[in-house]
This record gives structure tokens, C-alpha cells and sequence, in this order.
């Protein structure tokens, strides 16, 4: 029996295909604890030259679209569940410079988005319940779509919006009467696409209970918050809703259990630090884009602190790569601390997975973080997390119990939390129940599908 919902999953990312952070980990694995439940979860990413030389898929068919003065061709291709627009203008990769390239990149991908339901419905008979957006690219769809299917955009980071030029508009043909933002009375020359998709959507959700409360309930004078507020006002959905995204336990299978973790992690730690040339010391690591939100300013001074004191006290190893400013400070700690602090520079999967599995504890000082899978990810390789107290890092550790949480953006804070982890490192009854609750707190997607699950229910009734 065909199940009734069925749902089409938008966004730039998704693994195993292209992965630039955690949004492509939930695009690879929600859509899969989906189906399992009886929803018919179907994927749409854009067809990247990198996707295209590795795999090669079969295309389905094409179709056209107007953007601009232009007649484009767009390209289906497919792979199980998973469909691939291409077109070599717009989408032949992510990395477009210049400041309106990428808001008419995605607006070119919305367009497509939209007309694909036609050209799906007249291949595969097939034609989606509703349209699940993901974060900014995805921003132009629920306007577009003038209610035609119901939305709903799932904000994953607030703080990358598509700000530019409405001249956009022209390209999609839309009528600035149309465009909420600007209705205001005051000339506005610029749009910002994902406050375009808030206003529009049939509902909007973000990827962790706190991070809903943080989002609706702190005004920081981002203009952002602005429309989630006039959501709000509207009494157009039940608010903002917070589902914390889970892993894939396939893709990071640590085989760890609570009897094994011991061995393994000694065996995978001595490797990893015999590749780095550093001692036998307890072992904290950092993955993530080095970007402000990150914290690495905090985690380099935290260093700083612990390192100065006590030469022996830990090794450092920063895996990241971003903005240069960052980066340099980093590499900056790691000349000062040659015997300790080992940096990686670069987006390295295999080095993470070593890392994971050879570290013993994961640093995660955030300024802020929608939900964080690396905390997540960590804790299934035995690795305890020493976060800041904010969003998902909040909602996924418990303080003392399967990891250390510490007050966001405090440097003392940070390193009192490294403090009191090398002390439990070194009584080894409380580490290993610390690890073992860390090992068996689950971070699947089971309960959140269903959440999801509910929620498409929810909207398809509203
Ligand atoms: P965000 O989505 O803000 O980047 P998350 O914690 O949600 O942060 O997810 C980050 C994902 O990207 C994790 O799967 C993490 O392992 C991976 N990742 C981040 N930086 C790197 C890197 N330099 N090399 C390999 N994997 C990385």
C-alpha cells in the first residue's frame, strides 16, 4: 500500500553524495528513519560536477523553467530515494563567489524544486503531500508555492539567512506584492530569504527543543527574529517546533558497547597519537568548521590556561578548516605548544572517524548550536563531550552524566570543565559510569521521526 504521506525532503547537502556539516548527515539519515515508518520520504539535492563524476547516475528525464529571460533545461537524476536536479549554470557546484551568486544559485534550485513536483507527477505518478524545506536555499519554496502543497522549513542554523538584492525577484518573475518582507511601506532594496521563507511556510521547526526557546524568545536586534515573532502573531502554527536530530548509527558505527569500549579505545588512542607524535596524555579533540560559532578563540585561550600551568596536563588535537583568521590563531597555539596541541586544517572524514574513536574527550565551546551532531557522535565512540550550555549541546548532555557542560562563552568556565574531566579521568570508576552512560544514551532517530512524523501529520490537518 502506497502510504499516504508522502514527503519531499529539500535541501543543498545530504550523505552519502555531498557533505559540508551536519545538515548533510540529517538529509542522509532522517529520510531513511522515515520510510521505516511508513513515510514515503524522498530526497531532492542539486546534481554538483562532484557528485556527477563520482557517481554517475541515470537521468530520468529533464524539463524546463523560466528564470529570468532565460528558457533553462533542468536535469533529474536518480538514485534509490534520492533525486538530482542539474543544470550547468547554476548547479554545477556549491562554491559560487560573489554576493548575489548564491541567493540566485538557490533561487535557480527553488524554481526547479517547484516545478519538479509537475514533472514527477507525469513520470512516476508520483506527487509529494507536502514539502519539507531545509535552512535559506531552500527559502523561495514556500513562496513560490503559494500554498499549493503545504511547507515546512526546518531552520537548522538562524544564523545564515541569503541576504541580497531583490533584484532576484526578476529572475523568479515574482511581484514584489508578494514578497512579505518587503510590504512594509519602507523602500527595502534588499531581501532575506530565509525570513521570505519563515513568513511563507505552512509551518516552521528547528532542530532542537532549546534552540526553538533561544530563537523565539532572545531579540538580539536581528531583524530574523522579527519574523519568527510575526509568525507568531499571525497564530499561524503552534510556534516554533524543536526536534533534535539523531545519527546514523550505519554510517558511525563505532562498535563500542559498554563491555568492549575499553579495549578499543586504548588500541585506537595509542594509534592516533603514535600518528601525531604526542605522548601518552588524556586527549581532548575539537571537530567542526572553524567559523565564529565555533568558539575556537575560547578553546585556544582555555589551552592557553591549562597548558601553561602544566605541560603534561593533555593533548590538544583541532581538526577544522574555515576562516583564516581562525585558522591562524589556531596554528598559532599549536607553534606555541609544540608537544601538545596538534592542528589539521582540512574537511578529512577518516581523520574524524580516527579522531572519534581515539580521543578521550570532545571540546564543543559554541557560541551557539541549533542542535550539534558531534556531541552525538561522540558519546557513541566513548568519547565525552565538554560543551557550552546552549541549544542541542543542552538538550543531549546531561552535566555529570554522560558529559560537562559549561556557561557559553566563559573561558574559566571551559577550563574549570577540562579540570574536572582530567580529575574523573583519573578516578576511573566515575569515568567508566560517565562512558557507559554516554554509551548507552540513544541518539537514534527513532524517537524523532516520529516526532517529524506527527508534526507532517499536524500540518497536513491544520
Ligand atoms: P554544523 O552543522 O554546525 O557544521 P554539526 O555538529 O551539526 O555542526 O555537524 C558537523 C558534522 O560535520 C559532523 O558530522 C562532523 O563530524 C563533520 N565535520 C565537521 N568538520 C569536519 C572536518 N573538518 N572534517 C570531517 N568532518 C567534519
Amino acid at each position: 500500500m502506497t502510504p499516504a504521506l508522502r514527503v519531499l525532503i529539500i535541501g543543498y547537502e545530504a550523505v552519502p553524495f555531498f557533505k559540508c556539516g551536519g545538515l548533510g548527515d540529517v538529509l542522509g539519515s532522517l529520510p531513511k528513519a522515515l520510510r521505516e515508518i511508513n513515510v514515503d520520504a524522498r530526497v531532492i539535492i542539486p546534481y554538483y560536477l562532484d557528485i556527477e563524476k563520482k557517481y554517475k547516475f541515470p537521468k530520468i528525464g529533464e524539463y524546463s523553467i523560466v528564470f529570468g529571460g532565460d528558457i533553462e533545461r533542468v536535469g533529474v537524476y536518480e538514485s534509490g530515494h534520492v533525486y538530482f536536479l542539474s543544470n550547468r549554470k547554476y548547479l554545477a557546484s556549491i562554491n559560487t563567489r560573489g554576493r548575489n551568486k548564491k541567493i540566485d544559485q538557490f533561487a535557480f534550485f527553488d524554481l526547479a524544486v517547484v516545478e519538479f513536483s509537475s514533472f514527477i507527477l507525469e513520470k512516476k505518478k508520483w506527487y509529494p503531500t507536502l514539502i519539507h524545506c531545509n535552512d535559506w536555499h531552500t527559502g523561495f519554496i514556500p513562496l513560490l508555492i503559494e500554498q499549493r502543497i503545504p511547507t515546512l522549513l526546518t531552520i537548522h542554523n538562524l544564523n545564515y539567512q541569503g541576504w541580497g538584492s531583490r533584484e532576484v525577484l526578476d529572475l523568479l518573475h515574482v511581484k514584489d506584492e508578494k514578497v512579505k518582507e518587503l510590504r512594509r511601506g519602507v523602500p527595502v532594496s534588499e531581501i532575506n530569504v530565509l525570513g521570505e521563507g519563515i513568513l511563507h511556510a505552512t509551518a516552521v521547526s528547528t532542530v532542537s527543543p532549546s534552540y526553538a526557546h533561544e530563537i523565539t524568545s532572545n531579540y538580539d536586534g536581528d531583524p530574523i527574529h522579527l519574523y519568527l515573532k510575526r509568525r507568531e502573531k499571525a497564530g499561524k502554527d503552534h510556534g516554533v517546533k524543536g526536534i533534535i536530530n539523531g545519527i546514523d548509527y550505519a554510517t558511525w558505527n563505532s562498535k563500542y558497547d559498554v563491555a568492549s569500549w575499553e579495549k578499543g579505545k586504548k588500541k585506537n588512542k595509542e594509534m592516533l597519537l603514535k600518528s601525531m607524535g604526542l605522548s601518552d596524555r588524556p586527549t581532548f579533540c575539537f571537530i567542526g568548521r572553524m567559523a565564529r560559532q565555533k568558539g575556537l578563540d575560547i578553546l585556544v585561550r582555555a589551552i592557553d590556561k591549562i597548558l601553561s600551568k602544566d605541560k603534561n596536563a593533555a593533548n590538544f588535537i583541532l581538526l577544522g578548516s574555515g576562516m583564516p583568521a581562525i585558522e591562524k590563531m589556531v596554528k598559532k597555539t599549536a607553534n606555541t605548544y609544540k608537544d601538545n596541541v596538534r592542528v589539521e586544517l582540512s574537511y578529512n572524514e577518516e581523520f574524524a572517524h580516527k579522531l572519534y574513536a581515539g580521543a578521550d574527550f570532545i571540546v564543543i565551546p559554541s557560541r551557539y548550536e541549533p542542535c550539534g551532531l558531534i556531541q552525538m557522535i561522540a558519546m557513541r565512540y566513548a568519547t565525552l563531550p565538554i560543551a557550552s550550555k546552549t541549544g542541542g549541546l543542552k538538550d543531549t548532555i546531561s552535566h555529570g552524566g554522560n558529559g560537562f557542560l559549561f556557561e557559553k562563552e566563559s573561558v574559566s568556565g571551559l577550563v574549570n570543565g577540562i579540570k574536572k574531566a582530567l580529575a574523573i579521568y583519573q578516578s576511573h570508576s566515575h569515568y567508566k559510569r560517565m562512558v557507559k552512560s554516554a554509551l548507552q544514551t540513544d541518539f537514534s532517530w527513532n524517537k524523532s521521526a516520529l516526532l517529524y512524523k506527527k508534526l507532517y501529520i499536524d500540518i497536513l490537518n491544520s
